[in-house]
């Protein structure tokens, strides 16, 4: 039994949004070292601040300068501290009531261990030394014993507001593709595609996943397929991915490899985007320290029937 696969995976992507004015203004206060909430309408003071009173719904505008010192309200102790958070060194993930706020915000508070961290403590903004209008602007926190704030009454009318910002989001996780997958991916390593047979439909899953979707039952018998097959479907890419380098555009198809009861997706290559067609008959092409198919390419063979292919759509 080979060896079951895993490795780092990681899902990332710049998300851009724009800001209203009450975001614009609190995200361009950090940047000119002012905290600013927004008073709802029965008068309680919201940091971070919200566009809608969470009570009556109404729109809310009216912006209220705070202290940078607060009250720690709650906290929970971060042991490992991962790529991209506040500090790289453990620290406490702390709901901060800031002096003149009636609601708290979250960020990193710089202690040494969980000992030196209680609710109820008292703590104070550090700044950022370059500050771009985004929340990391406050550095984290850090613990206080002097004198509240006095906030200097800011109007929340700034030169050069920031009104849109790019938060990039990423998801780190450890896939491991199973059993059944890491057989396929060590038969890729010798450029041979095996999947597995149902033991019940007798249809071949390549990829296989382990079990067959129809039948709920394991597959473990391995069948080499393929390499050549048929184009089932397809599209064509018409925008270019980040960190992709092929030029658009180009075509994305199903294939399914001969001996397989499943399509699997590739990218065709060797004939113009708009030659590509249902039936078209394709092979692997595989480059050098690659352990997938590059793409597929035609043939040269007559097109597949459509009856040979139509349940593997
Ligand atoms: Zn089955």
């Amino acid at each position: 039994m080979p060896q079951v696969l895993k490795a780092p995976l990681a899902v990332e992507f710049p998300f851009t949004r724009s800001l209203g004015p009450v975001q614009s203004a609190f995200l361009t206060g950090l940047r000119e070292r002012v905290l600013l909430g927004v008073k709802t309408v029965d008068g309680r003071v919201l940091v971070p601040p919200v566009e809608y009173d969470p009570v009556t719904a109404d729109e809310i505008r009216d912006l209220v300068e705070v202290a940078g010192t607060g009250t720690v309200t709650t906290w929970a102790w971060n042991h490992e501290p991962r790529r991209g958070q506040p500090l790289d060194t453990p620290f406490a993930w702390v709901l901060v009531r800031l002096d003149g706020a009636d609601t708290a915000l979250l960020h990193a508070l710089d202690v040494p261990g969980p000992d030196a961290v209680r609710t109820g403590m008292r703590v104070r903004v550090r700044w950022a030394e370059e500050r771009t209008g985004a929340i990391t602007d406050i550095a984290c926190f850090e613990p206080y014993d002097g004198e509240p704030e006095q906030p200097a009454g800011h109007s929340g009318e700034f030169e050069d507001a920031i009104t849109g910002i790019v938060a990039a989001a990423r998801l780190d996780y450890t896939y491991s593709p199973g059993r059944a997958q890491s057989a396929y991916i060590h038969a890729l390593s010798d450029r041979r595609m095996v999947g597995e047979r149902c033991p019940s439909c007798r249809k071949v899953y390549v990829p296989p996943r382990g079990a067959c979707p129809t039948c709920g039952v394991a597959t473990s018998e391995q069948v080499e397929v393929g390499p050549r097959g048929t184009v089932t479907t397809f599209c064509i890419v018409n925008i270019k991915a980040k960190n992709l380098d092929i030029e658009v555009p180009y075509v994305y198809a199903h294939i399914a490899l001969d001996g397989a009861d499943l399509a699997l997706h590739a990218r065709i290559g060797g004939i113009p985007y708009d030659q590509v067609r249902m039936g078209l008959r394709v092979e692997p092409v595989w480059t050098d320290g690659s352990r997938f198919p590059d793409h597929y390419r035609p043939t040269g063979e007559v097109d597949a029937e459509y009856d040979t292919y139509k349940e593997l759509l």
